[in-house]
């Protein structure tokens, strides 16, 4: 299997870090840089029998409107039809506005696996339940998957999550 993966979500939810971290493993046969014109390829996961590719949207703007951000936000939407998943990533626990901008930009067809990042900071991890299913109710999410971009078992499991949708 070899497929494009996209990573969204308002800043400082942890994209970067996950990046790093499904990019970055030890067992990463490939990984490099490139460039093409609707996306920015981030990394080449090769693992076990599928390949994945990262792809960066660049100017995802949710704060500011206008013609530039319009047309850029076109452009990050276009992407986002061509690639075979996209990991919308939030903290858990928490859901706010500038993460709903962002998932509004997402086209509502496209395959979309809710990542629960930073789970390691919700101390009452009985709180999540609830906050999943209230999630749920915000669109068709093929998974939800909370985790620790910082813990390598949890980029594991969700290299396996992902691979299906390869
Ligand atoms: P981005 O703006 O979405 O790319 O977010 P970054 O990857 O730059 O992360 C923002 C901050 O969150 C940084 O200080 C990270 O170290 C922190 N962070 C990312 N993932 C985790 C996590 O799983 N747990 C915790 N506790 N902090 C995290
Ligand atoms: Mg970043």
């Amino acid at each position: 299997r070899c497929g494009m993966v996209a990573i969204v979500g308002r800043p400082n939810v942890g994209k970067s870090t996950l990046m790093n971290a499904l990019v970055g493993q030890k067992v990463s046969i490939t990984s490099r840089k490139a460039q093409t014109t609707r996306h920015r390829i981030t990394g080449i996961h090769t693992f076990d029998d599928a390949q994945y590719i990262f792809v960066d949207t660049p100017g995802f703007q949710t704060r500011h409107s206008g013609a530039l951000n319009r047309s850029l936000n076109r452009a990050v939407t276009s992407t986002l039809t061509s690639v075979d998943a996209i990991l919308f990533v939030i903290e858990a626990g928490r859901f706010g506005p500038d993460d709903q901008k962002v998932l509004d930009l997402i086209p509502p067809s496209a395959p979309v696996l809710l990542i629960a990042n930073k789970l390691d900071r919700v101390s009452d991890k009985d709180t999540l339940f609830p906050f999943m299913q209230q999630m749920s109710g915000l669109r068709e999410f093929k998974e939800i998957v909370p985790l620790s971009a910082k813990n390598s078992d949890d980029i594991k499991r969700l290299l396996e999550t992902v691979k299906p949708y390869l």
